[in-house]
């Protein structure tokens, strides 16, 4: 698959103001409101955006929304207003497709940048049919993450758009949705765009606190916490009066308080060149080094005993799983993990682990 880099994606950068200051790559900042929502809505949001340092601009036509008979985006009259924002502002201008009309319509109009939302992703057949339609088109895309949390299907979206010949491919991670009701309207999962990144460490990805916290007062720790993280870039919903917004008013934030969270964004640096930082660095890392192969050894020494454990079971009939056992395993690790000053969910999904692998060890000598 070839991927270009974001610096290669051709739209100028319209940094009037170097909002963030940064040794190293400057971050990928897309702003404005989840929907267009009339001419002047559109163009006083954009306008106000334009001053802010942003790289695009952003706004949904079509709208995905979870029940009938609410806003459904203005549809392709909208693409005629993107038309007098580019022409007035000059930057590029971003839009949700998800069927073959809207990227047809999106093309006519000259639309810049194209993301495929979370609800398109989970849908291969949905996905094609973009891929289809961009076939031979030279245009960025950019790919959400599917609504559940499973990365083949994000990496099945992100091969489909490149296997149609586009090569300004990004993915972004918006969050996952979630039974379980928790502080943000869709879990952030970092591990999931972690090992998107690991699997496919040229593309770019961006992220999208706006929909994974749900409500403004995310905005900016979550995006602090994708710059910590290494993203390449940020998408930000913003409306000109939010508290009026059409679609998704609790998460959009002024223009003003845009520029304001954009210039508390720290940039963390990937490396530095200082020797002493380095020499720390490394000493730091070869302690670790030692302290997880000591960790590797021990978990090989437990799995001895665990095999030596279930050779015993079976010699006297008895069960592989007891579950008294694992009951009192379950509570007493994280309890013995609080006291030494470590998150008792994560000893949890340790022993959750270990305790998997202990039963396939049991159990596959049985079958033996
Ligand atoms: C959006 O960005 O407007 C949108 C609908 O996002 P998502 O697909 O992430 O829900
Ligand atoms: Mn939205």
């Amino acid at each position: 698959m070839s991927i270009e880099r974001l610096e290669n994606w051709g739209m100028p950068s319209t940094a009037e103001t170097e909002v963030m200051v940064a040794s190293r790559k400057r971050p990928f900042i897309i702003a404005g409101p989840c929907s267009a929502e009339t001419p002047e809505q559109l163009l006083a949001t954009c306008r106000a955006l334009a001053h802010t340092g942003i790289n695009a601009l952003r706004a949904g036509i079509w709208k995905p929304r979870t029940r009938p008979n609410s806003f459904e985006g203005v549809g392709e009259v909208g693409l005629k207003w993107f038309k007098q924002v580019r022409d007035e502002l000059g930057i590029p201008i971003a839009t949700e497709v998800a069927t073959a009309t809207h990227v047809e319509l999106a093309l006519k109009y000259g639309v810049d940048i194209l993301w495929i939302g979370a609800r398109s992703t989970v849908n291969p057949f949905t996905v094609q049919e973009i891929a289809d339609a961009l076939r031979g088109v030279d245009i960025p895309v950019i790919v959400k993450n599917p609504l559940n949390p499973d990365l083949a299907l994000w990496i099945g979206g992100l091969e489909r758009i490149a296997n149609a010949g586009i090569t300004k491919l990004a993915a972004m991670h918006r969050g996952f949705s979630t039974f379980e009701k928790t502080q943000y309207r869709n879990l952030p999962m970092w591990q999931m765009a972690i090992e998107l990144r690991s699997q496919m460490p040229d593309l770019p990805l961006f992220f999208d606190p706006s929909h994974t916290g749900g409500k403004r007062e995310f905005i900016y720790p979550l995006s602090q916490k994708a710059l910590d993280l290494d993203y390449d870039g940020l998408m930000i919903e913003s409306h000109i009066d939010p508290d009026n917004a059409w679609s998704d008013a609790a998460q959009q934030v002024t223009p003003a308080r845009f520029a304001e969270i954009l210039s508390e964004l720290k940039i963390r640096e990937v490396t530095s060149d200082n020797v002493e930082f380095q020499n720390a660095l490394e000493e730091l890392r070869g302690k670790l080094d030692l302290i997880d192969r000591e960790l590797v050894e021990l978990l090989a020494s437990r799995m001895k005993i665990v095999e030596k454990l279930g050779q015993y079971k079976r010699e006297n009939n008895v069960a592989v799983f007891q579950v008294d056992r694992w009951i009192k395993v379950f509570q007493s690790r994280p309890e013995w993990g609080e006291k030494m000053g470590l998150n008792k969910d994560f000893v949890g999904h340790i022993f959750k682990l270990i305790h998997d692998e202990s039963i396939r060890i049991q159990t596959a000598k049985v079958s033996d």
